[in-house]
């Protein structure tokens, strides 16, 4: 008989604290969660030894958008800028790194990220936005799964959908997902530790 041993890690959500906040993209008083996310080793795909934390992130119970917990100080009033949704800098910079995968990115892909993520994200994104997205994920250098690997800590399962979901939209702008591209999303969720169950249902949403 043949044993086959299966270990992996993943990361595991502990809720740290909770009470009322100011949520910017209620831009009301809200209940919050501030969550934990701790890397674990599994064993058969149950947690058994705890390693290192790979983030933190205030959830809104609202909108469940999250935010890093700097935004429990965060003064709507006396702060000039708005504090971003996590999801939201995840599905500018994912799109962006897509787009700019095969070269240069023209007017027309320009215009998809900013028509996509008024769609997901509900905002405007100016062409300047999108510019300055560019420039700022060439300066930053990593690629779409490293990246996708440091934000895994402050994004909610909603959160991951929204930016598995725009990087559909973008594959899709020709008209159509080839099975390459099929492979590459499938590639992100695993990258974002989305269960293969959960991506597959987030696709059949997508196409049906
Ligand atoms: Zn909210």
């Amino acid at each position: 008989m043949v044993f086959l041993i299966i270990f992996g890690t993943r990361g595991v959500t502990t809720p740290l604290a909770s009470g009322q906040f100011h949520c910017p993209g209620c831009d009301k008083k809200r209940t919050y969660v501030h969550k934990r996310v701790r890397r674990f080793f599994t064993l058969y795909f149950i947690p058994i030894i705890p390693l290192d934390t790979i983030g933190e992130y205030v959830e809104c119970q609202h909108c469940t958008s999250t935010y890093r917990p700097e935004v429990l100080d965060y003064d709507p009033v006396k702060s000039e800028r708005s504090m971003e949704a996590e999801f939201h800098t995840a599905v500018k910079r994912v799109m962006v790194l897509m787009m700019v995968a095969d070269g240069k990115i023209d007017d027309e892909e320009v215009e998809t990220i900013r028509l996509v993520y008024g769609k997901l994200a509900k905002g405007d994104l100016s062409k300047d936005d999108v510019s300055r997205e560019i420039e700022a994920s060439k300066a930053d250098g990593r690629g779409l799964r490293q990246y996708l690997s440091s934000v895994v800590g402050s994004l909610n399962d909603a959160g991951k959908e929204i930016v598995v979901k725009a990087a559909y939209f973008v594959a899709a702008a020709d008209g159509n997902v080839s099975t390459e591209e099929t492979n590459l999303l499938a590639e992100l969720a695993g990258a974002l530790e989305m269960s293969p169950s959960h991506f597959k249902t987030v696709m059949e949403k997508l196409t049906t």
